[in-house]
């Protein structure tokens, strides 16, 4: 369907070698979409690749840390250099440190909201100039249900989390005007490396989650494919500031 189609569009995922990332690489890569996948681990990248090749898509790694912002500057660079542009950036990178408040040394907060925030800020600001270029674009950041909520244990993943929110309706109102959509993917819980840890570390989190989730289970990557798909498509052109639940229903749920 031509609303959904990307083919000819080139995407951009940090954090697009595993878990949610790659849940969201996969959908744009069978909509046509080329993929550069974004993050540190070169091995994981490489077997990223080639699963989206798998699926028909061109696709390349690029060793990049997002808290860096010479390397987010530099990523854009080299996919304009081998796709020759950029439409679609999907601010996926993320990382969480659980403790209580009074415990976080400076460097944890800091290293939460530079890995969540700040570097969507960075990679959406050096996206600008080339989406304008291509007459538009599409930037997607993902979120969470601490955008909405709070955690006892998470005090600078909500507040990166609930800053994603904000800043993408600011993008959003700015770059309006040149056909830049900015919308954000709040995340219900997902079985992925990132849940595992919290499921280790908070007895009870698995049996609390499936009790509140009105759709009875946690999500999987495979979930955002569909999100994704429509928010980096014409099929999304008149929404923009959108922070969408993916989510099973749990955020709606008292
Ligand atoms: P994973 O741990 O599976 O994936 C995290 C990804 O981020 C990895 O690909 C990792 O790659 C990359 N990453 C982390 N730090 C950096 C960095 N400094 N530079 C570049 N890449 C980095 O977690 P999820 O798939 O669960 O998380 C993806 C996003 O979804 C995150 O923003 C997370 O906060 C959010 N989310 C997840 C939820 C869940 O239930 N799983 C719920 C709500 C939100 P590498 O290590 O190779 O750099």
């Amino acid at each position: 369907m031509k609303l959904f189609d990307l083919k000819g569009r080139v995407a951009i995922v940090t954090g697009g070698n595993g878990g949610i990332g790659l849940g969201i690489a996969r959908g744009l890569a069978q909509a046509g979409a080329a993929i550069a996948v974004a993050a540190r681990n070169a091995e994981k990248s490489a077997a990223a690749v080639k699963d989206l090749e798998s699926l028909g898509a061109k696709a390349i790694a690029l060793k990049v840390d997002v808290r860096d912002e010479a390397w987010c500057r530099a990523m854009v660079g080299q996919v304009v250099a081998r796709f020759g542009r950029l439409d679609i950036l999907v601010n996926n990178a993320g990382t969480n440190i659980r403790k209580p408040p009074q415990d976080y040394a400076l460097a944890e907060w800091r290293e939460v909201l530079d890995t969540n925030l700040t570097s969507a800020f960075v990679c959406s600001q050096a996206a600008y100039p080339e989406m304008v270029k291509a007459g538009g674009g599409k930037i997607v950041s993902i979120g969470s249900m601490l955008s909405l909520f709070g955690g006892a244990l998470m005090t600078p993943y909500g507040a990166s989390k609930g800053g994603i929110v904000q800043m993408t309706r600011s993008l959003a109102a700015a770059w309006a005007k040149d056909n830049i959509q900015v919308n954000a993917i709040l995340p219900g819980f997902i079985n992925t490396e990132l849940t595992k840890g919290a499921r280790q570390q908070i007895p009870g989190l698995h049996e609390r989650v499936l009790a509140r989730t009105p759709a009875g289970r946690w999500g999987e990557p495979e979930d955002f494919a569909g999100t994704a798909v429509f928010l980096a498509s014409a099929a999304s052109d008149f929404v923009t500031g959108a922070a969408i639940p993916v989510d099973g229903g749990y955020s709606v749920q008292m």
